[in-house]
This record gives C-alpha cells, structure tokens and sequence, in this order.
C-alpha cells in the first residue's frame, strides 16, 4: 500500500512514521530512566539520540517533499477530474492513484504492461514494439 502511493504522499508518508519513531524513542528513553533508574540512563541516551536524528531526518524529508511539490507539476487526473500534483515523467494520481504519464513512449501503456516492464526490475530498459 506504500509503495501504491503518489510520490508526494510516499514522501508524506516517510515523514510521519520516522516523526512517530523518533518520538516513540524519546518517550522510551525517558521511560528508562524511571523504569530502571541508573542503569535506564544509557538507555535513555542513545533512544534521545537516535530519536533526535529520526525527528530530523523527517524534517529533512518534509522540507524536501514541500520543495518537490513547489516545483511538481499540476494538472487534472482524467480519471477523478480532481486537482493533483506529478514529480517526475510517472507517478500517480493522489486520489485514484492512476498512473499518470507525461512520456508520450508510455502513454498507450495498459497498467498491466506498466506493472510487467517494472516487475523486470530494469530501471530503463529499452523496450521495443
Ligand atoms: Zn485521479
């Protein structure tokens, strides 16, 4: 279902559980220092940090997913006739999730051969009719 999403909601996504994470972390290496006193403060540290680098790393993918979707391109999904937003030459529509295209080489593609060439793996494989 992650990997199903419009890349803008992926990026969304990542964001949330590593912000979720790092929180869960904090709360738990705080929770070592009353659960186990002395001992629960080694813990408690290396949950605060990793859970301090976790909450910044999902800024950084936040920032970078208000960027992209500053820069992503609009239009209107002939599917659902709703506003959404594309980065790069595929991606999905955020609501209906049908694959949008803007390579004319892809455009006729039925999702079924779309799914086939990336089930192959090869990142650009040249396909030929
Ligand atoms: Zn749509």
């Amino acid at each position: 279902m992650i990997f199903n999403q419009a890349k803008i909601n992926a990026f969304r996504l990542w964001g949330l559980l590593l912000t979720m994470l790092g929180m869960g972390l904090m709360v738990l290496g705080t929770a070592g220092i009353v659960f186990w006193g002395h001992a629960g403060k080694v813990f408690a540290a290396i949950g605060l940090v990793i859970g301090l680098i976790s909450m910044m790393g999902s800024l950084g993918i936040y920032f970078w997913a208000g960027m992209l979707s500053t820069s992503a391109l609009q239009l209107e999904c002939p599917e659902c006739h709703k506003l959404t937003k594309m980065l790069g030459k595929t991606d999905r529509c955020m609501f209906c999730r049908t694959i949008l295209t803007l390579d004319p080489n892809q455009a006729n593609t039925t999702p079924e051969e779309l799914h086939a060439q990336q089930g192959q793996g090869a990142q650009a494989t040249p396909h030929h009719h």
